[in-house]
């Protein structure tokens, strides 16, 4: 399966080259080609020798990402479903700014990590389907440059809120976010690279380490370990405490700000109680909380919380230091908001 070269990643892709014999400039004309110029074949790819070219097409085919289906919201975010290589799916989300206040257009593009996702959050579509495999940090690229293609206009932002949790596919994830950060074709600031986790503390650690400013974003949605563990069984053994001690040390060594994402699902964490125990665990913490209305998923029991809440949890966490915000969840009448992501097709 590995075969293909979008399965493997950019450095796999260089060791390739250099496992042919060929200087490493190669490896770096060959990846450009493949996710700067977005080469349908290899015979495109005219600076780079015939035998080369051939050996390459022969072991490591060269397939094209594709748009399997594209839906258009009525707020203009658009959700691709992309095909891979080895016939996998996955989604991708691009958001077009609403407003143009100075003129130039925003475009955030939401990509996944994984296909599927083995956390398993209970209020999540991706969740429900299981994790098949990682994505290669060419994949991550790729769903980029596709998007961008699409939309005719250069990406500024970028989120790793699509399908997968990025900290299980941590040297990828990384490799694909400092591609698109030194590349001229995308050249997108770290400060404009989120990366977001169900909070998985050793890559909150890997990541507080890292020289590049990307933004950290933890889902919290409970600062309860009890109904945490219940809506997210597989951050069991990622618990509260040590969640906060780790955010601790990522503001101490990058004085960063991280935010805490928090899903508002009503009569499951919208009480008092959840406020207080929210209240709680931002004291001492640098960080910004982003209140994401429950997004519609089939077949599930939730329902997303009443309104005045949000306005009511923004207010008491703002009397508390805590700056707090309401995400505007865009693309929901096309399942491209956050948690809807599932592979339909592939079912
Ligand atoms: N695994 C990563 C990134 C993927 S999800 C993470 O957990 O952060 C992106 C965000 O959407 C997460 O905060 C996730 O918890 C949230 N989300 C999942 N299902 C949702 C739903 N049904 N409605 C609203 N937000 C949801």
């Amino acid at each position: 399966m590995d075969k293909y070269i979008k399965i493997l990643n950019l450095s796999e892709i260089e060791e390739v080259v250099l496992s042919y014999g060929q200087p490493k400039f190669r490896s770096k004309q060959l990846i450009e080609w493949l996710l700067a110029k977005g080469a349908a074949s290899y015979d495109e790819m005219t600076n780079l020798p015939a035998t080369l070219r051939e050996r390459l097409a022969d072991e490591h085919p060269l397939t094209e990402t594709h748009i399997v289906e594209k839906q258009v919201s009525r707020d203009g975010t658009r959700k691709y479903v992309l095909g891979l290589a080895d016939g996998c799916l996955v989604e991708t989300v691009g958001i077009p700014s609403l407003t143009t206040k100075s003129g130039t257009q925003h475009l955030t593009v939401c990509f996944s990590t994984q296909v599927g996702c083995a956390m398993a959050c209970s209020f999540c579509a991706t969740g429900q389907e299981g994790l098949t495999r990682n994505l290669s940090s060419t994949e991550m690229v790729e769903q980029i440059r596709v998007v961008q293609k699409d939309f005719g206009i250069r990406v500024s932002n970028v989120v790793s809120m699509g399908q997968g949790e990025p900290f299980q596919n941590y040297d990828a994830v990384i490799e694909a976010l400092r591609f698109l950060n030194a590349n001229k074709a995308f050249g997108i600031g770290a400060r404009h690279i989120t990366l977001s986790t169900c909070g998985i503390l050793a890559g909150i650690e890997r990541l507080s380490n890292e020289p590049e400013q990307f933004t950290l974003a933890v889902s919290l949605h409970s600062a309860n370990q009890e109904l945490r563990n219940s809506i997210m069984p597989r951050c069991k053994n990622q618990p509260l405490g040590k969640l906060k001690q780790a955010l601790l040390e990522y503001v101490t060594k990058t004085g960063r700000r991280p935010s805490l994402e928090y899903t508002m699902i009503a009569g499951t964490n919208d009480s008092d109680k959840d406020l207080h125990e929210l209240i709680e665990f931002t004291q001492g913490l640098l960080c910004h909380v982003n209140l994401i209305p429950l997004n519609n998923v089939p077949d599930s029991p939730f329902k997303p919380c009443k309104p005045e809440t949000y306005k009511r949890w923004i207010r008491a966490l703002g009397m508390h230091g805590v700056e707090a915000t309401l995400r505007n969840s865009r693309g929901s009448d096309i399942d491209g908001a956050c948690g809807q992501l599932k592979n339909t097709l592939a079912k």
